[in-house]
């Protein structure tokens, strides 16, 4: 099995095709982003990272890669990845570099999700979120049985704090300015695949693991 990495711009459906990939072939996931949400929000880092949540600012390269190698280092020899938030810019991606490379780990593959900005736009205003079991919806695409309410455990659906049409822009432009570089970088190394994220995606995706 190969350890993957998305690169898409925000709302594009990384999470989303990652849930899938982990139901089916049993993949670990690792978005950077939920590991900064999990930080205890009365913590005085939780408080600091949240504010820069909400304001759609990249957080300390450092603090970040602390977590993402404590998850690293966590998963068992037989276990592989998928990477998605992580790297953000070119400084993270050399960053990984050095890091798989002391645990001993590869990255495989690089799949660029085509989303254009309406669109992603339209995920991000209509994400919900289960607090408690998880569970995903969208107001637009997937909407719950009952208005905010979760179908699996009834619990009281939630939106991101970053998910509104003035934050989704600060994030867009800092994925076209921070992290799209990162496409080349990955197409240089040879790793990169694009994929368009609208139609089919997921067929498309499991095609590429299996023929790359
Ligand atoms: P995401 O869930 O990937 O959309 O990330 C949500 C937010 O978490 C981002 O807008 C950043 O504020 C922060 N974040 C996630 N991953 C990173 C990263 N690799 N570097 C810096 N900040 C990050």
């Amino acid at each position: 099995m190969k350890n993957i990495l998305f690169i898409a711009p925000p709302a594009a459906g990384k999470g989303t095709q990652s849930d899938l990939l982990v139901q089916k072939y049993g993949y670990v996931h690792i978005s950077t982003g939920d590991l900064l949400r999990n930080i205890d929000p009365q913590s005085d880092l939780g408080k600091e990272v949240n504010e820069l949540i909400k304001m759609g600012k990249l957080v300390d390269d450092r603090i970040v890669l602390e977590l993402l190698k404590e998850k690293l280092l966590s998963l068992k020899s037989s276990e592989h990845f998928i990477l998605d938030g992580f790297p953000r810019n070119l400084t993270q991606a050399k960053e990984l570099e050095e890091l798989l490379s002391k645990l001993n780990m590869s990255l495989d593959l690089v799949i660029s999700l085509n989303v254009p900005y309406d669109i992603a736009l339209k995920r991000a205003l209509g994400r919900l979120n289960c607090p408690n079991c998880k569970a995903t919806y969208n107001k637009f695409f997937k909407p719950s049985k009952v208005k905010d309410i979760c179908d699996v455990c009834g619990s009281a659906l939630v939106s991101r704090t970053d998910d509104n049409p003035e934050t989704f822009k600060v994030r867009y432009d800092a994925y076209l300015e921070s992290t799209m570089p990162l496409i080349d970088y990955y197409k240089n190394a040879g790793k990169l695949v694009e994929v368009d994220g609208v139609n089919n995606t997921f067929e498309k995706i499991v095609s590429v693991i299996n023929d790359d």
